[in-house]
């Protein structure tokens, strides 16, 4: 048995910019086949805290927070920064290297702090058409709120009881009590319980990152809410809702945030870059 009772704190892939987070409630969750066992999840968790805070050392090393996050959307580079005649600009990677022949698309670093403050004065003023349509409508789709959540634990549950269950029939038999037919039945019957609840913990899941969905759009909620209208550019803000910024043109940046959602916002005139 290679299972793994564990505590929920993983990235999915499965819909784009979304982390994995524990809500507080420590649920654990029934990893199936995690061989080899649960040291080299451990070790696997420790990893990615280390890859994660190289990711953090190698930005404030580029001294920006924009370090990664803005991309090229011809060649899909990240941009690189460049400091001229006291200006900052940011350039895609290989076009600045003359790796390719992406159209220039330089952009002035202030430019993009000041349209990330455009972006996110709509989003918030927007909120509740935005966001909170959103909510609700993924609120009524699901229908089924923490019940997942709960759901799961009771599989887990059963599946441990069963996973017991097939240590004392493998033991009885080791003992000489079960003869190697009674055994092969028993053990027949008992995984064929845990590979049915198996698959229905794998629809739970599924409603549960429905869930983790919804949790994702109000943490974003409730960060907009308490913005104030006509704030200069916020680190903080920027670095907990935008995940990466495709430099589209001279003239226009789509914003990707987390939860999935995308917005294109217009460069201030005075702050784009004319040069081709
Ligand atoms: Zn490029």
């Amino acid at each position: 048995m290679g299972d793994a009772l564990l505590q929920k704190e993983y990235t999915t892939d499965t819909v784009p910019f979304r982390k994995k987070r524990n809500h507080g409630e420590k649920a654990q969750y029934y990893v199936e086949n995690s061989n080899p066992p649960i040291i080299s999840w451990e070790v696997f968790q420790a990893a990615q805290r280390l890859q994660e805070s190289r990711i953090t050392v190698t930005r404030r090393e580029h001294n920006s927070i924009l370090s990664g996050i803005l991309r090229c959307p011809d060649c899909g580079s990240t941009f690189r920064r460049q400091l001229l005649r006291g200006t900052v600009y940011w350039m895609c990677s290989d076009k600045a290297a003359g790796a390719t022949k992406c159209k220039s698309r330089r952009v002035r670093e202030n430019a993009v702090f000041d349209t990330f403050c455009l972006m996110a004065e709509k989003l918030a003023s927007h909120r509740q058409d935005l966001l909170g349509t959103l909510i609700h409508q993924l609120g009524m789709m699901q229908n089924h709120g923490s019940e997942s959540q709960e759901k799961i634990r009771q599989i887990d549950k059963q599946i441990a009881d069963l996973s017991a269950q097939n240590l004392v029939v493998a033991r009885l038999h080791t003992n000489g009590v079960l003869n190697a037919t009674d055994f092969a039945a028993q053990s027949s019957v008992i995984s064929n319980k845990i590979n049915a609840l198996r698959l229905d913990r794998k629809k739970a899941l599924a409603e549960d990152e429905d869930d983790e969905l919804i949790y994702t759009l109000k943490s974003l909620d409730d960060t907009l809410d308490g913005y104030v209208p006509g704030t200069p550019f916020s680190q903080a803000l920027f670095e907990e809702i935008v995940q990466s910024i495709t430099v589209v043109d001279n003239s226009r940046l789509t914003f990707h945030l987390v939860a999935g959602l995308a917005f294109t916002e217009q460069i201030p005139e005075n702050a784009r870059c004319r040069t081709a």
